[in-house]
């Protein structure tokens, strides 16, 4: 599954969600509830689906250590 990027406008949070191409957006920031919440469109992500490392998996979710070709590497 690939990962998307998200922004908070209220509070400025950005977070990654992982869900399927043809879920819903998500709409509500987990972190202050506010719904003005918009998709952060990013080529680095897209280009990786369905890879986790550290550098794109929240920090409650499990992942790899960075891997030598993460492509989010410098
Ligand atoms: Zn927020």
């Amino acid at each position: 599954m690939p990962y998307y990027d998200y922004r908070c406008h209220s509070c400025n949070k950005l977070f990654t969600v992982r869900q399927h191409m043809h879920d819903e957006p998500i709409e509500v920031c987990p972190n202050c509830g506010s719904n003005t919440v918009n998709r952060v469109m990013s080529p680095a992500t897209f280009s990786i689906k369905g890879v986790a490392c550290s550098c794109n998996t929240p920090k409650n979710q499990q992942a790899e250590p960075c891997c030598q070709n993460c492509p989010h590497k410098g």
